[in-house]
């Protein structure tokens, strides 16, 4: 087998922006967090936002906790058109919110490119779910809009398919990616998905942006939600993403994986121990 063949389909195509050479990896700078290099973020926030007193509690409970950044979605996308798909623009102006009153740099996702111009008022961290990872034309959209990117491993795409969908984003002069692998689907049907934790070194050696975990969706259950964060720390993650909500058992969605906001600080604080253990170093989150 040549290296090329080993390298997977990666390698037979064309890169621009996802070559690199050793030593030069892209750190993101996001209103004071850093995401890459030395640095171990967890970004915590719920599911979906619900209201402003369950997105206020939540959000100063991930900065008293130690998070670098909050997540929450606005639009969400669901398996059954039925169910609840987010307060929408609503939903944006909590978030807004909860920017102003933290401080915490703001994670939303992006669904539909109509949104684009609404959502990148609040996002500082625009999200790609599984579900859009191969929409390439709103790859292409927020590599215009030169905000930063998390884009998630779509639920059984291969690294390539992941990496090249970056590749969307980055040859558009957008490079502020980070990368998730947030479970896949395999034939294991214990868990919601299985976390596919090779994919932190090997997504980390195959190109030069930084590699986040998200275990609350891999996992679907709480329990499973600190050891696969301790894991993917372990195996030297740049950060994690990880919901969270104060009263779980009452959230419109993802309720079963949210970790509860009262044991966050002490998740956060293993977390941090065993990211530690990996060479990262945590920084204080500037107060506001
Ligand atoms: C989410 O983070 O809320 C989400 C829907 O994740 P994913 O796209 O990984 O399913
Ligand atoms: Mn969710």
């Amino acid at each position: 087998m040549s290296t090329d063949e080993e390298a997977g389909a990666i390698g037979r195509h064309r890169l621009g922006s996802l070559q690199h050479t050793q030593g030069e990896r892209t750190v993101l700078e996001i209103e004071g967090r850093t995401i890459g290099a030395e640095q171990f973020a967890v970004i915590a926030g719920p599911c979906t936002v619900e209201s402003r007193e369950q997105t206020l509690e939540t959000a100063h409970a991930v900065r008293d906790a130690g998070g670098a950044l909050f997540r929450g979605g606005a639009y969400k996308p669901r398996t059954s058109p039925y169910d609840f798909h987010g307060l929408g623009p609503e939903g944006l102006r909590l978030l807004a919110e909860a920017r102003l009153e933290t401080g915490l740099p703001i994670v939303t996702e992006l669904l539909d490119l109509r949104d684009l111009d609404q959502v990148r008022e609040v996002a500082d961290v625009i999200q790609i779910g599984a579900r859009n990872m191969q929409n390439y034309a709103l790859l292409e959209e927020v590599g215009r809009a030169g905000v930063p990117v998390l884009l998630k491993r779509g639920l059984s795409s291969t690294l390539d398919e992941l990496l090249l969908a970056a590749e969307y984003i980055l040859k558009e002069g957008n490079d502020a990616v980070m990368l998730c692998e947030r479970g896949i689907r395999t034939f294991e049907p214990s868990y919601r998905f299985t976390l596919d934790l090779m994919a932190v070194p090997v997504l980390k050696e195959r190109s030069h942006l930084p590699v986040i975990v998200d275990p609350s969706h891999a996992a679907g259950r709480r329990d499973l939600v600190l050891p696969l964060s301790l894991a993917a720390a372990a195996a030297g993650a740049d950060g994690i993403i990880v919901e969270v909500h104060p009263r779980p058992e009452e959230a419109i969605c993802d309720g079963p994986q949210s970790l509860r906001t009262s044991e966050l600080a002490g998740f956060v604080e293993r977390v941090h121990a065993a990211a530690a253990v990996a060479g990262k170093s945590i920084r204080e989150p500037a107060v506001v």
